[in-house]
């Protein structure tokens, strides 16, 4: 019998806290931690304490516990809820999504690989090559993607650098078939830059410093995929460039621009299969169109040292999207005839950056919180939205939530021609130099009236903040989040000359000249100017919105629960902080105000029969609806139950409990 509720391993799930009040919801959290007991439900949400040690609850007897079952019948575990999405695509055809959030090192990468694994196990009963196939690649796929994505920071060792949302496609027998990978946002300024104690990019480690056996795994994870040897080749040369790129010195002599160590020109000339006067050329001038004529302007060594910081951080990007975009070819649905086989299925698994609140927050943390927001405001939106179509369908009254609206807070920031980033985009349009205070004042004029917007000069005038506060799903404080301006319009352009897109298109490597095909455009042919980084991200977020929204979702909320990687240590104001701006009390309240659990009739009975000798074996009554409320009538439960049109609504969860506890004692 699962432990739902124990003195000494607290509330499974804290819908059964006897008042939701932060003080409870933290002393159960903790309790549960301390028991080892990570996995809590709020509902159908799972909330994960990491627990920084090797757990033995992943392995095939723990798949074997969960293959089939329904939520409260085990104890709280991410295979519940991977099941749980599964069954949902299986039984009724939904599109289902796992939405998987939480701060850096929280264990969402983690969650998401112990999803894929439960949903490898149980699925491909009758062993089919293909399918095993696809499998294999879904899940190599992940060593590769963590191996250019991933990072060590100061937070997490593995720490991933980017958003990732895979689909995973299902046949009509509920066996993968494919999948496809998106990703949001890598963040490649860590190729040039890294705050003391992290490191760049893994990639960078197994290719030329050491991680030797990382390194063979890549590669082999790489060939199984089908990366050809050039392909390969190709991505080590890249490596091994933006290492020399960071070599690479300039200076001046009177008017005239240099490049101090010279040798390394050469290297580059070699690895990216170009002549080295093209690589010169293209570090130490930008070729302008004015209007007639073509010239070609010299850089000060200031903008070649942008210049080249630019060119390493977009030929990673461009091979990170590259390898993403591989991967995909080949794990995509091949061969599939709806016609013939019915609709093929998806279950979403995204693992995304959580909240980021720094003591100095840039452009990245602005693009990131607003995700955020976004994900909050699909999260209440679903559930609530969710909960009242059902009762509606089902004929049972329902008392309306207030909740807030974080809307407001994502309109501020994505709105055309008024939010945050049109602000910015509008700045980064203005011919001329654009400095961030002349970005601050246009946010200024625009929204200093909004309410949840305010900005504040902090002491020299380069280092402005804004903020814009927030009630992430309404916890009961209003968290204020601090931007400092600095860096936004750079960031924003994100420009990378032309020079160079034409310096790679140009290159005798084929993989290479694959990964820009913009560079083929002549000087006077570029007339468009690339979208700004903003643009992009908000784009990517929209889609990523409607995605979501048209699926079942899922959710795990990931906590961490010290910044030492301990297995021991709670730390409870740490703690606090994250259960509050996952809004967590919040849900335990919009959950206890509808129904903890709803069955079909006759699903109720084939588990519950057993308990009343009305039902045991068969029942006379007129219907299972009549049967159901007679047997929840003899355990003294019609209280807490509601009858709706094809299935029967019970309120708390210790209902369920109790009615298993009984089943159990038959
Ligand atoms: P980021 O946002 O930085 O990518 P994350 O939320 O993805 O962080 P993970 O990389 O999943 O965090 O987890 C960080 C580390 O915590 C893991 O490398 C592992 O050591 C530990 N960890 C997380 N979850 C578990 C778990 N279920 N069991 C054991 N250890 C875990
Ligand atoms: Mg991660």
């Amino acid at each position: 019998m699962a432990e739902h509720e124990s003195p000494e391993f607290g509330k499974a799930d804290f819908v059964l806290l006897d008042n939701v009040s932060m003080e409870e919801f933290m002393a159960n959290l903790k309790l549960r931690f301390e028991k080892s007991r990570i996995y809590s439900y709020i509902g159908e949400v799972v909330v994960s304490v990491n627990p920084y040690r090797a757990m033995n609850i992943y392995g095939r007897d723990t798949i074997e516990q969960y293959k089939g079952r329904e939520l409260y019948e085990r104890p709280p575990h991410l295979f519940a809820i991977a099941d749980a999405a599964y069954k949902a695509m299986k039984r009724r055809n939904k599109d289902t999504c796992i939405v998987i959030s939480g701060e850096s090192g929280a264990g969402k990468t983690e969650a998401s690989k112990y999803i894929m694994q439960y949903i490898a196990a149980i699925t491909n009963p009758n062993q089919r090559a293909e399918v095993e196939r696809v499998k294999n690649m879904l899940l190599k796929s992940n060593c590769v993607l963590e191996a250019f994505g991933n990072a060590k920071t100061n937070r997490n060792d593995n720490s991933s650098r980017f958003g990732k949302y895979m689909d995973i496609n299902f046949d009509f027998k509920g066996d993968p078939i494919g999948g496809h990978i998106n990703n949001y946002l890598l963040e490649k300024s860590r190729v040039i830059f890294q705050q003391e104690g992290e490191r760049s990019f893994h990639s960078f480690y197994q290719s030329a410093i050491n991680d030797g056996a990382d390194f063979k795994a890549v590669a082999d994870a790489m060939k199984v995929i089908g990366f050809t040897p050039e392909e390969i080749q190709t991505v080590y040369k890249i490596l091994a460039t933006i290492l020399h790129l960071g070599n690479l010195k300039f200076g001046c002599d009177g008017d005239v621009t240099l490049i101090e160590n010279t040798k390394v020109v050469t290297v580059l000339g070699d690895l990216l299969s170009t002549k080295e006067e093209n690589v010169t050329k293209a570090l130490l001038y930008r070729t302008v169109s004015t209007g007639r004529d073509v010239i070609d302007k010299q850089h000060t060594d200031q903008e070649a040292g942008y210049g080249r910081d630019a060119l390493a951080k977009a030929i990673y990007e461009r091979l990170f999207c590259w390898i993403v975009g591989r991967i995909n070819d080949v794990i995509e649905v091949k061969n599939y005839d709806a016609r013939v086989h019915g609709k093929n299925t998806v279950i979403g698994v995204l693992d995304i950056y959580g909240f980021e609140i720094f003591q100095n927050n840039s452009f990245e943390q602005f693009c990131i919180n607003y995700c955020n927001e976004k994900l909050q405001q699909l999260f209440i939106q679903l559930v609530l939205k969710q909960e009242q179509e059902e009762y509606q369908r089902e004929g049972i009254p329902w008392k309306h939530i207030d909740y807030f609206n974080n809307q407001v807070i994502v309109d501020l920031v994505e709105q055309q021609h008024k939010g945050i980033f049109a602000v910015l985009d509008e700045a980064c349009m203005n011919v001329g130099k654009v400095t961030d205070e002349m970005f601050l004042q246009a946010l200024n004029n625009k929204l200093g009236k909004h309410a949840h917007y305010t900005s504040r000069k902090v002491y020299t005038h380069t280092h402005a903040l804004y903020q814009h506060s927030s009630r992430p799903l309404s916890c009961s404080c209003a968290c204020v989040f601090r931007y400092s301006v600095l860096g936004f319009i750079d960031k924003n352009k994100d420009t990378l000359f032309q020079d160079f897109k034409r310096l790679l298109y140009n290159s005798s490597n084929p993989v290479l000249r694959s990964m820009w095909p913009e560079g083929k455009l002549g000087i006077t042919e570029v007339t468009k100017r690339p979208l700004t980084a903003a643009t992009l991200f908000k784009n990517s977020m929209i889609s990523l919105v409607e995605n979501l929204s048209c699926k079942e979702p899922y959710y795990v909320r990931c906590i961490k629960p010290n910044d030492v990687k301990s297995p021991l240590l709670f730390e409870r104001e740490r703690c606090r902080h994250q259960v509050e701006y996952l809004g967590l009390l919040e849900n335990v309240r919009v959950r206890r105000a509808g129904f903890a659990n709803r069955q079909t009739y006759p699903r109720f009975l084939q588990r519950y029969k057993m308990i009343s000798q009305f039902t045991w074996p068969n029942h006379d009554l007129p219907s299972d609806r009549e049967a159901v409320k007679r047997l929840l009538q003899g355990c003294g439960f019609e209280h807490d139950a509601a009858y709706g049109k094809t299935k029967v609504f019970i309120r708390t969860p210790r209902t369920i409990f109790s009615l298993e506890e009984l089943r159990v004692e038959m």
